[in-house]
């Protein structure tokens, strides 16, 4: 890698002099800093923001709800389209298992995430949510996407503050910031995924998310089909929002998993994504925790993740399945975790979904199962319709028939 050292240097001052960066400033880092250099920085910028040197992760549940999805992203190796054999819906009780597991050990929050089912209609996330809540009061829902958002919206014919309004009655207390991929127009109808939600599109439904008082988190998937300019444009769509609203808790970046898509391909490495995470943390200045993608990049990129610009470990994993699909396998519990952390150097602290810090791990306070699996969603070979789905009304001629009385 060359470097231009006049306007690096310049740069770097202007940065480690609190300056905030421009499009062409951070297109000067990305491309010509030394990844050292790059660290340095988003490390300094970390610290600033983080000087206890506690690094923060969250006891929760990353449940994906149904992997049947009419989106198709040609990057995804997750869905099922309507009517496959291997397309599934998490029943309520099968839910309420995963809540019990995740409660045991010391979790009080689900991700639920899932494809665009148009045999789920808004009533059935209403009733689940409802559900969630009269059985685990204190339990958090941190759920939907804003394609998700966007996709029940078009299917009830609902206006998207109406749909945040009536999930957040029902019981939605933050929304995960997935499906945000990389927030250029031309990017996303390269990778099929313009149609489930334009770049102004997502951004809407997360500007109306915070304007109706939830937080929410935003992602970045890299390493498809853009260029770097493309990934800053990025950067700077979330930093123009987080100027308006405020709303984003934490970035979260991850690189392109390309196992069993349809794109295919070479993921980036372990260096660029340490680079992306740190121009991420140069440039969002705005937003205040960063996560190591360790489920993408693995324990040991993970703990070097925290000397460029991430604060935070994210879940401790007990379930994923979306990019497990799509072949990262990497799993830790929070015995792990709190390892990794506490040997890059920092201070491991439990917190919530707004980043406020709950307290020292629970492995240090009481005996937690460990687990270390990825449970599966379903038990392999069950094709059996959990019992409450026959209340809702299924729209494709697959889910009638599925819902059918036998
Ligand atoms: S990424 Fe999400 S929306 Fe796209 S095909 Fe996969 S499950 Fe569907």
């Amino acid at each position: 890698m060359t470097e231009n050292p006049r306007g690096v240097d310049a740069v770097a001052r202007k940065v480690s002099g609190g300056g905030r960066l421009n499009r062409a400033e951070a297109l000067t880092l990305y491309e010509q800093a030394s990844t050292h250099l790059l660290g340095r920085l988003a490390g300094e910028a970390r610290a600033c923001r983080h000087p206890s040197g506690i690094v923060t992760y969250i006891i929760d549940r990353n449940v994906n709800y149904t992997n049947v999805c009419v989106a198709r992203c040609n990057f995804c190796a997750f869905y099922r389209p309507v009517g496959s054999d291997e397309g599934y819906v998490v029943g309520f009780d099968e839910l309420f298992r995963k809540i019990d597991e995740t409660i045991a050990v010391g979790g009080e929050q689900l991700l639920l995430q899932g494809g665009h089912n148009p045999d789920l209609p808004l009533e059935w996330y209403e009733d689940l949510f409802r559900a969630v809540k009269a059985r685990y009061p204190s339990f958090r829902l941190h759920a939907l996407s804003p394609p998700e958002i966007i996709h029940l919206s078009h299917l009830s014919q609902l206006d998207v503050p109406l749909i945040i309004r009536r999930l957040m009655d029902a019981g939605l207390d933050s929304i995960p910031g997935g499906g945000a991929e990389i927030l250029v127009d031309r990017v996303r109808r390269e990778l099929n995924c313009y149609s489930k939600a334009s770049t102004d599109e997502w951004l809407s439904v997360m500007r109306d998310a915070h304007r109706a008082g939830l937080r929410t988190t935003v992602t970045m998937m890299y390493g498809t089909v853009e260029h770097l300019d493309e990934r800053i444009e990025h950067l700077m769509r979330v930093r123009e929002l987080q100027d308006e609203t405020g709303g984003f808790t934490a970035f979260i970046a991850w690189s392109f998993q390309p196992s069993n898509t349809k794109r295919g391909g070479t993921e980036a490495t372990g260096v660029e994504y340490l680079r992306t995470l740190a121009l991420a943390r140069l440039v969002l200045d705005n937003v205040e925790n960063l996560q190591a993608s360790w489920v993408t990049q693995g324990g040991k990129v993970g703990q070097l993740s925290l000397s460029y610009g991430a604060n935070d470990m994210g879940s401790v994993m007990i379930e994923e399945n979306v990019v497990r699909a799509a072949g990262a396998t990497f799993c830790m519990d929070e015995l792990e975790i709190v390892r990794n952390i506490e040997n890059a150097g920092f201070i491991p602290k439990r917190r919530n979904m707004h980043y406020d810090v709950l307290g020292d791990p629970i492995v240090r306070q009481r005996d937690v199962p460990r687990m270390t699996t990825l449970a599966e969603a379903r038990a392999a070979g069950d094709h059996s319709v959990p019992k409450e789905l026959v209340q809702y009304r299924a729209r494709t001629p697959a889910g009638k028939r599925a819902r059918a009385p036998r």
